[in-house]
């Protein structure tokens, strides 16, 4: 297996958001390199979903998550992303590690695609499509979201369209969300009328850089919550 410490210095090597150019209306934070890979880990060697399947990462920013779950051993990612400058960074990291052919970039804006049924329905072709060329005959790869979505800080409920997204894309995911009790009844309930369920939650400390103005410390430490949730076989 990969080892946690090369991963880590690969993470540190990916170019991060632009301070010059970050919107702090898309809740743009880069994911520290060790939550990065403690999340990577989690799903990766707790749980065995990256190894050979199908990443989708919603709000992939400049690509932190999925670039790490391809140099772990998925088989492809699919990046879905609004803004045009992350874009453009994801692209220069990925070919840093020569992995932009296993990539399909997406963009979009995850709040118009998640309540269009037609959208959605094209992103999946897009992904059938992208993936008949390059998956075995034999070989069934799972279809997994992992993301780590804005926490709804700047915009009330901004998570609730990643989260409803999710759902249509694939059977099992892995969320990051902001640790508090009213948050985790509201999402239980949220993923459970969608005919998901929690299948865990597991405490993830997550270190913020001072990027904005208004951040007064350099380094902020938070404590967030990674979800997991499978479809629900009994609906
Ligand atoms: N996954 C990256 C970035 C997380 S920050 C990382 O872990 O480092 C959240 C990301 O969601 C940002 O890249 C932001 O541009 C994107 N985002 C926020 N709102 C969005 C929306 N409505 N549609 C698409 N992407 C969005």
């Amino acid at each position: 297996m990969i080892k946690k410490k090369w991963l880590i210095s690969a993470v540190e090597s990916l170019e991060g958001f632009n301070n010059s150019k970050i919107k702090i209306k898309l809740e743009q934070y880069t994911t520290d390199a060790i939550s990065t890979v403690d999340f990577i880990y989690f799903i990766g060697v707790d749980n065995q979903d990256i190894i050979g399947n199908i990443i989708i990462d919603i709000g992939a920013g400049t690509g932190r998550l999925g670039l790490t779950a391809l140099l772990f051993g998925a088989l492809s990612l699919v990046a879905i992303e609004k803004d045009k400058d992350a874009i453009e960074i994801l692209k220069t990291n990925a070919k840093q590690f020569d992995l932009l052919e296993k990539i399909l970039i997406i963009e979009g804006d995850v709040e118009e695609i998640s309540k269009n049924e037609t959208k959605i329905k094209e992103i999946s072709e897009k992904i059938t499509d992208f993936h008949k060329d390059f998956i075995s005959n034999n070989a069934n790869p799972s279809k997994i979201v992992i993301m780590n979505p804005p926490f709804g800080i700047h915009k009330k409920g901004a998570d609730r369209s990643f989260l409803q997204l999710s759902t249509f894309l694939s059977e099992k995911i892995y969320s990051i969300h902001f640790s508090n009790e009213k948050n985790r009844i509201f999402i239980k309930k949220f993923m459970k009328e969608r005919g998901f369920l929690i299948d865990s939650i597991h405490s993830q400390k997550l270190f913020i850089k001072g990027t904005y103005n208004f951040h007064k410390k350099n380094q902020k430490q938070i404590i967030s919550n990674i979800y997991k949730f499978s479809k629900n076989s009994n609906e």
